[in-house]
């Protein structure tokens, strides 16, 4: 047994290798190790990671929105360890693997379904997040180039959106931090207002703001009409764009102007898929499907890297040819990783035999009641929540629209003293928010609440 010395050194020497040898990703890394921590950890245990030094932290961020039912799920782990010693991966052009077929059955059972329209039919893999996104967006340019409308190349996405990083995906994304250095890159997209209701005036409603933003959108399509082959968006929550959420009749409007101008519609589900909204997937609480929908983040529990993209018997039939050209030419050296796909359906099945959802909506009407709390503070404002999110602004006088100086640095403030305080917040500059892995419990979600409310009282006490 190490003496709590003994580990406390344990992990500076990790911190200190770690420094000597890695890149981290979204980090100056000259804030490490004097503006920012670097926490070595060593085991996940449910929802609390372990670290080096013995400590635990409550993994209040679900490991960047991944995890769904806790760190080292026996379940999950034990269907990744037998398919390890089964077939850990196979080549997917030529060659068909159980896992992966029988994923992308389950995918296809339990995607959103509108009346009237034609389901979701094919499943495309690929390996993560930014690449389903590429994989979405160059099939729906390529759909219509083989039906002779080569002309429609561009993207419509929405203002304050997150598509990942890669390049295509970046194009598509409107978040400043990420996107303004690379802007020399990316293709140009055309931006349509955001339906998020924070935008909103007084005395205008969730439902006002969104009915503006789709007027915005439909004069968009209209001025480009003939050019557009997809309109992308975020259904309900603009995560990485802090946690924006917009009311559900957003979506109908966008899904009939999409009709309306014969543009397809991708829906991201990345990180809001799975349950995290409160429906298995966000367009399921608009009544909508999407003509594509990508998927990754929590696919597999959180456990392994994989995404998936979900498409119409059309789409999937206009590259039916004698040319290989009309073929969907895109492949990732690991599509359809045997591990991962196993890792997705151990994770699926788990929603079965634990009555998910049901247990979800449980535990999001806890977290709106200790919600509640955090919103009496003086400089929160502005609590929202979707599901098994919730978020709030950290604001001078509990004025969303009196921010913070950028420079003051208060969520980093925040970040750092809830890590003090045992538990893992990464605010969005200012935003705070907790999308815990599901499996939290009342005695987690109470120590979440007193920890958030004492760093935010820490945070803004200078300011
Ligand atoms: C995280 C995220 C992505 C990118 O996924 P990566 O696996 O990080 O590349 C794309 N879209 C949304 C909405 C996301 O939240």
């Amino acid at each position: 047994m190490l003496h709590d010395a003994d580990m406390i050194a344990a992990a500076d020497g990790w911190r200190t290798r770690d420094l000597d040898v890695l890149w981290h990703p979204c980090t100056q890394m000259r804030e490490h190790p004097g503006v920012l921590p670097l926490v070595p950890i060593e085991r996940g245990e449910g929802a609390w990671l372990v670290g080096r030094d013995g400590r635990r932290y409550l993994d209040a961020v679900s490991s960047w929105w991944t995890n769904l039912f806790g760190h080292a799920e026996a379940r999950i782990a034990g269907a990744i360890a037998r398919q390890a010693h089964t077939l850990e991966q196979v080549i997917l052009a030529g060659f068909s693997h159980q896992p992966a077929v029988e994923l992308a059955e389950k995918l296809l059972a339990i995607a959103p379904r509108e009346p009237g329209r034609a389901p979701l039919a094919k499943v495309f893999y690929a390996d993560n997040g930014s690449a389903g996104v590429e994989v979405a967006l160059k099939m729906a340019f390529h759909w219509f180039r083989n039906r002779g409308e080569g002309k429609r190349t561009r993207f419509v996405a929405l203002h304050n959106g997150y598509h990942g990083e890669t390049i295509g995906a970046l194009a598509v994304g409107d978040i400043p931090l990420y996107r303004r250095v690379y802007a020399p890159l990316l293709a140009e997209a055309l931006f349509a207002p955001s339906p998020d209701s924070y935008a909103a005036e007084p005395g205008e409603t969730a439902a006002d703001c969104a009915e503006r933003a789709a007027e915005g959108l439909r004069e968009l399509l209209e001025r480009h009409s003939g050019e557009v082959c997809a309109l992308i968006l975020e259904p309900r929550v603009q995560c990485a764009g802090g946690m924006r959420m917009h009311d559900p009749r957003y979506l109908r409007r966008a899904r009939d102007l999409c009709d309306a101008h014969g543009v397809l519609l991708i829906a991201d589900e990345i990180a809001v898929g799975f349950g995290r909204t409160g429906t298995m997937f966000a367009c399921e609480g608009a009544g909508i499907q999407p003509d594509l929908l990508c998927l990754s983040k929590g696919l597999t529990g959180g456990f392994l890297p994989l995404a998936a993209v979900l498409a119409t018997q059309a789409i999937y039939d206009g590259f039916l040819d004698d040319s290989r050209e009309r073929a969907f030419l895109h492949s990732h050296s690991y599509t359809g990783n045997p591990l991962a796909c196993a890792a997705a359906l151990a994770s699926l099945a788990i929603f079965d035999t634990d009555d998910v959802l049901a247990r979800n909506r449980a535990t999001a009407a806890r977290m709106a009641a200790l919600a509640a709390s955090i919103v009496e503070l003086p400089h929160v404002a502005d609590v929202r929540q979707a599901g098994m999110i919730v978020a709030f602004e950290l604001t001078r006088d509990g004025d969303r629209h009196a921010p913070f100086e950028p420079a003051a640095r208060i969520g980093l403030r925040a970040y750092r003293a809830a890590l003090e305080g045992g538990v893992v917040l990464r605010p969005l500059g200012d935003t705070l928010y907790w999308m815990p892995p599901y499996c939290i419990d009342d005695e987690q979600l109470h120590l979440l609440a007193r920890v958030t409310r004492d760093a935010i009282l820490e945070a803004t006490a200078c300011a």
